[in-house]
């Protein structure tokens, strides 16, 4: 067993300035870790949540009986609250907030207790009302770390409670260690995100990743793209598939831009070169604008647009933009 501290990749920073605030028993007692999902956050607060309660060291032993049951997630004084992922629409009710502050005042206070509340933008409103006095005044020795992508995806009234955390994308050697021998496009393409990486490189992943490819080429190089069906089928089943085909594209386009200033080193996807090549042809302008509709087309499905009809506007537009 080993703290987790120590076997925490990245956030140096971050991690130094909370055990100093630790070491000093200053350690905020409502604190939000925002940044991007899946590069640690949770991992950080279940590693900072065994200097709290060490019997040892205010840095963590990692091996003393409360050391190791943070570690295993399974200690009495850790509360973990996450969306209810089998929702149609997941969140997190007002009713896992109040049974964990039910379950604050049953226990004696005395020793330090831990709330982490995971995606802590997916509170509904009631939720997040029903915690903000305890934000606001935390009981003796109880702490909160709420977890989010971004800041301003908390309400005005949590933000002003809270002491924040920012967190960036880990680095691509940290990505390579926690996951060797992947294909290097994959962790260009991944942008840091461990979750991202190991979505990319499911068997899933890598054939979702070569449908789009193939519909990319066609939807750029394919006057007849409009005429075929197969693609418009594929879009009807739910926003993930839309979604990542958008994604991806957009990398794609960012990359035919890359190439044309001559840094083709810094492409996210180094094994396409000859797609890149042929793309890198058309003229800067031409790319811009489609990057710009890449975007707009997220939008567009991410606010419940007809996939199929985003795409058939987009492919539109490519052909006038010149
Ligand atoms: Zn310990």
């Amino acid at each position: 067993m080993a703290r987790l501290i120590d076997t925490t990749l990245g956030h140096k920073k971050q991690i130094e300035n909370l055990l100093n605030l630790r070491s000093k028993n200053r350690f905020p007692q409502s604190v939000a870790f925002v940044g991007p999902s899946g590069i640690g956050k949770r991992r950080v607060a279940l590693a900072v949540a065994q200097t709290l309660v060490c019997e040892n060291s205010p840095e963590a032993c990692g091996h003393c009986g409360p050391c190791i049951r943070i570690e295993k997630e399974q200690s009495e004084s850790l509360l973990l609250v996450k969306p209810d992922a089998e929702m149609a629409k997941p969140a997190i009710k007002v009713d896992d907030i109040r049974g964990i502050l039910d379950s604050l005042s049953l226990t004696s206070a005395g020793r330090a207790r831990i709330v982490i509340i995971d995606q802590a933008q997916l509170m509904n409103d009631q939720a997040a009302n029903a915690l903000l006095k305890n934000l606001e005044e935390p009981s003796e020795n109880v702490y909160f770390i709420l977890i989010a992508p971004e800041i301003e995806q908390l309400l005005p009234t949590i933000r002003s409670r809270v002491q924040v955390v920012r967190f960036y994308a880990l680095e691509y050697e940290h990505l390579r260690t926690l996951k060797p021998n992947q294909p290097e496009w994959a962790y260009r393409s991944s942008r840091g995100q461990l979750t991202e990486l190991e979505i990319l490189t499911s068997k899933q992943g890598l054939g979702e990743r070569q449908e789009a490819l193939e519909l990319f080429e066609q939807f750029c190089f394919n006057d007849d793209f409009l005429l075929f069906s197969e693609w418009r089928n594929s879009m009807r089943e739910d926003r993930q598939w839309p979604l990542f085909v958008v994604k991806c594209w957009q990398q794609l386009v960012r990359d035919a831009l890359v190439v044309q200033t001559g840094s083709s080193k810094f492409v996210l996807n180094p094994d396409q070169t000859e797609l890149l090549k042929k793309l890198s042809e058309l003229p800067a302008k031409k790319l811009l604008k489609f990057s710009a509709e890449l975007v707009q087309a997220s939008r567009d499905i991410n606010g419940n647009l007809n996939s199929s009809l985003v795409f058939d506007s987009l492919r539109v537009k490519y052909a006038r933009m010149d």
